[in-house]
């Protein structure tokens, strides 16, 4: 892969780097300290181009690509982690969703002011009582003519106080849980919505966050990003995005404290020697260059792939862990190397030392990434293709077309399932009992023959009952024979291997 930098991609980097230096680094420390909300900088940043990043210059955007974005991001957080937050949450949490599932009435409404800076995004998925298990939300979204009314309280809202706009998840069917969920455009300016009071935090302390009380909120139809039943598969494409960026921010954090604890080393004599001379000191230098050197090829490589068009979650998820993770093990490290000094308020490192900790806590927990992580790695899903269940239409189209169809109604499945040649992405088959049983039943019905390599899949596609009936339909294969076949070729095996009808 090539990680050398476009022109482009230079200038954007550079332009971060002296706005941090010349216009965030004074007053860093003191917004740390007061916790005030850095509006005139990030109107700033928002004029340079820095608050929506990867928009189009159509919705207010600077109109670049991911690598960019993350280059930006790096070099914010090096100096203020708060502003890194701001400006992650604005251009991915808040501006990315709404580029993905937008109408265009909803870009130039929702997105041209957030993106070219003139206002502040938000995004609103976490409630007291869920967070990881984010499909658990409680917030009711119950329609009424051409609106919905909003009731509930959500939690941990970054720049809630200050927000303009907020993507506002809520559900709409409880019974579906996530699947019963939707996503709102919220215009903060409008009756029933009220933010509490700020949070009281330990780290990235001048980015305001807090907690919102929706009382019969009229959010207009219109105001609806994608489709009832969406919010929960847009959060969680939001998400695999925004990852991206808090790894950035980890990646900023970790080299400031690294580029700090060089120096120290190099000025603080111990023993009649630079501390820098002993080797026990040189060894976290060296160890602490390698853990950054490793983030930061994780990152692009995330990047990378998002720009070329290609799935990135687990990349996304992969670089969010160890950055955050490198965060947090460097500055840790970084206040050893200064000793005291390190403890003081009156150096940078111990701010660092704080700010690194949320990144391995917001846009899903390490523990969360590595559950994201898991199952792609371990081959729980097909490591080429992502294809977990394949369901092979013997009649012609009519049968394909009502399977689709059927399919069409429950995307958000839980196993990836292809059908046919068509590829039903991240497949979940998770509410068994609405969806399944109906698919199965069109399947059957239309002599469609389903093949699996793992027995634990096809039961959890078909229920025990219909896998009884279905005997000498539904088959599992063997992972040997198709272990390692590209997915064209064991379509093409299994298809040579069906009754002839
Ligand atoms: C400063 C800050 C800013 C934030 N900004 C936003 C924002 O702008 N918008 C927003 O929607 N949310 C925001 N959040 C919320 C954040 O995303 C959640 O705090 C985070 O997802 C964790 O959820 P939780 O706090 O409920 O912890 P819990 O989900 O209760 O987790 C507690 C612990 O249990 C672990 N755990 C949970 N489930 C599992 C599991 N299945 N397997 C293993 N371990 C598990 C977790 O990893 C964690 O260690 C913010 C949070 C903070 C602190």
């Amino acid at each position: 892969m090539n990680f050398e930098l476009t022109e482009e991609q230079r200038a954007i980097r550079d332009l971060a780097r002296d706005f941090a230096q010349k216009e965030i680094a004074p007053i860093a420390a003191q917004i740390d300290e007061t916790g005030e909300f850095p509006l005139k900088t990030i109107r700033q940043m928002g004029e340079l181009g820095l608050m929506g990043i990867e928009i189009s210059e159509e919705y207010g955007g600077a109109g670049l690509d991911c690598v960019s974005y993350v280059l930006a991001v790096e070099q914010i957080s090096q100096v203020c982690a708060s502003h890194g937050t701001i400006m992650s949450v604005n251009n991915s949490l808040y501006c990315y969703g709404i580029k993905k599932f937008g109408t265009d009435e909803q870009k130039h409404k929702f997105l041209e002011p957030i993106a070219s800076g003139k206002k502040i995004g938000a995004f609103s998925l976490t409630e007291p009582q869920s967070g990881s298990d984010a499909g658990n939300m409680k917030v009711r979204a119950v329609r009424d003519g051409d609106a919905y009314i909003i009731n509930g309280r959500k939690s941990w809202v970054t720049s809630g106080p200050v927000a303009d706009f907020i993507v506002l998840f809520a559900t709409t069917n409880p019974e579906l849980k996530h699947r019963g969920t939707a996503c709102f455009l919220v215009d903060t300016h409008q009756p029933g919505f009220a933010a509490g009071k700020k949070e009281p935090k330990l780290g990235i302390r001048a980015s305001a966050t807090c907690e919102i009380t929706y009382d019969n909120y009229r959010a207009p139809a219109s105001t609806m990003l994608g489709k009832d039943g969406d919010g929960f598969k847009i959060a969680m494409s939001v998400l695999d995005a925004g990852r991206i960026g808090i790894a950035a921010q980890a990646l900023g954090i970790a080299q400031a404290a690294y580029e700090a604890s060089v120096a120290y080393s190099k000025e603080r004599e111990a023993f009649g020697s630079k501390i820098g001379e002993f080797q026990a000191i040189q060894w976290m230098i060296a160890d602490m260059a390698t853990r950054i050197a490793a983030s930061r090829l994780l990152i692009y490589n995330a990047a990378v792939k998002k720009d070329r068009g290609e799935k990135f979650s687990t990349e996304a998820s992969m670089a969010k862990l160890f950055a955050s993770e490198t965060a947090m093990w460097v500055t840790t490290k970084a206040i050893q190397v200064h000793g005291g000094a390190g403890y003081s308020k009156e150096l940078p490192v111990e701010r660092y030392f704080r700010d690194a900790k949320i990144t391995e806590i917001y846009e899903g927990t390490s523990e969360i990434q590595r559950l994201v992580i898991a199952p792609r790695v371990r081959g729980d899903f097909d490591a080429e293709s992502d294809i977990d269940l394949f369901v092979i239409i013997k009649n012609e189209d009519a049968a394909r077309q009502r399977a689709l169809t059927q399919l069409g109604v429950d995307v958000d499945l839980k196993y990836n399932v292809l059908l046919g040649d068509f590829v039903v992405p991240r497949a979940r088959f998770e509410r068994m009992a609405q969806i399944r049983e109906p698919l199965y039943q069109t399947l059957v019905s239309e002599g469609i023959e389903l093949w699996t390599r793992r027995p634990k899949t096809l039961s959890a596609f078909v229920s025990k009952k219909r896998r009884t009936i279905s005997s000498g339909r539904a088959r599992t294969l063997s992972k040997a024979a198709i272990a390692s076949r590209s997915t064209a070729r064991t379509m093409r095996s299994l298809r040579s291997r069906l009754p002839r009808s």
